[in-house]
């Protein structure tokens, strides 16, 4: 595996919560982190059918792009009632011609699972695929997942994306309604991130 040797790294992502939470992630280290967007990047079209596929993309482009290391984060929530979805769709199923509305994607995930009388509990997972590439062409993958279930009504207003219907499991509380240092405690990030560390130390 190759090692981060390099003390500044770009974050190829334009989600202002993903953002956070990887910078926060990765303070300990002293790396110094410019996102995407302060660079002026583009955002790539994420053509691919995996989290793996669309974080190779995001991290590659940006490598190219800024002559630095770059590190994406493809993820998405895998809702067993529905058969895995909306997975690697997640961000498309918030789209409208206004932008990303979250409670819309979330009320139709939980209307779905009640027209399919789905059974309780609604397992799903949240997964994060992290892809760390160098302007060379060199890539590593690091993947991570939280087990859990959904829940309706929604709950929380911390956090972001799917939080407030994932219930992550042995817990009650939403992600929505945890503190963000628990979350970052027992996410998919914080579990693919766990991997990534081996690239980070020493
Ligand atoms: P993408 O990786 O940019 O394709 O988008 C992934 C989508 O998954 C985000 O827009 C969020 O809706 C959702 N998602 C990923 N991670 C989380 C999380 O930690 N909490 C809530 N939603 C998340």
């Amino acid at each position: 595996m190759r090692k981060l040797t390099e003390s500044k790294i770009v974050l190829a992502s334009h989600n202002k919560g993903k953002l956070r939470e990887i910078a926060e992630l990765l303070v300990p280290y002293g790396i110094e982190v410019v996102s995407a967007g302060d660079l002026g990047l583009e955002e790539p079209e994420e053509t691919e059918s995996t989290f793996a596929g669309n974080a190779r993309i995001k991290a590659h482009f940006a490598a190219k792009s800024s002559g630095l290391p770059a590190l994406s984060d493809d993820s998405g929530i895998q809702v067993d009632g529905l058969d895995g979805d909306p997975g690697v769709y997640t961000a498309d199923w918030a789209e409208t011609p206004n932008g990303r509305d979250f409670p819309m994607a979330m009320t139709k995930v939980w209307t779905l699972l009640e027209e399919r009388n789905a059974p309780e509990p609604r397992t799903a997972r949240f997964c994060a695929t992290l892809c760390l590439a160098w302007p060379d062409g060199h890539d590593e993958i690091f993947e991570g997942k939280v087990e859990g279930r959904v829940t309706w009504p929604m709950r929380g207003d911390l956090g972001f994306g799917f939080d407030p219907m994932f219930v992550p499991d042995g817990e009650t509380e939403t992600f929505g309604q945890m503190d963000p240092a628990k979350k970052h405690a027992m996410s998919h990030r914080a579990d693919a991130f766990a991997k990534l560390k081996a690239c980070l130390d020493g």
